[in-house]
């Protein structure tokens, strides 16, 4: 499976590549070579959702003696976010 460019709609961007745009790095197109990134306008809220999830833990994990379990909630947290940034967040061309 992988996520089509939006510049020649193939699909020309592995789901790796498109993991590691989701933390602002950017990547090139298999097809048509142009260089993408991922939306930024989506990535600032993903942004947030990630502290978020780490602030909650972090809460749990002191102030809630959640210990273990709070960690374990952490990463299936940061999981989700990760599934739902590969998965909703469009890429972009980038200029220049
Ligand atoms: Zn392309």
């Amino acid at each position: 499976m992988k996520f089509p460019c939006p510049k020649c709609e193939q699909p020309g961007i592995s789901p790796k590549n498109k993991y590691r745009a989701g933390y602002m790095q950017d990547t090139f197109c298999a097809h048509c070579n142009v260089r993408l990134s991922a939306n930024p306008w989506f990535l600032v809220p993903f942004s947030l959702i990630y502290m978020w999830v780490l602030a909650v833990c972090t809460f749990l994990y002191v102030f809630d003696g959640a210990g273990m379990m709070a960690l374990l909630y952490g990463v299936i947290g940061w999981l989700v976010v990760d599934a739902l940034n590969v998965l909703l967040i469009p890429m972009i061309e980038m200029d220049g």
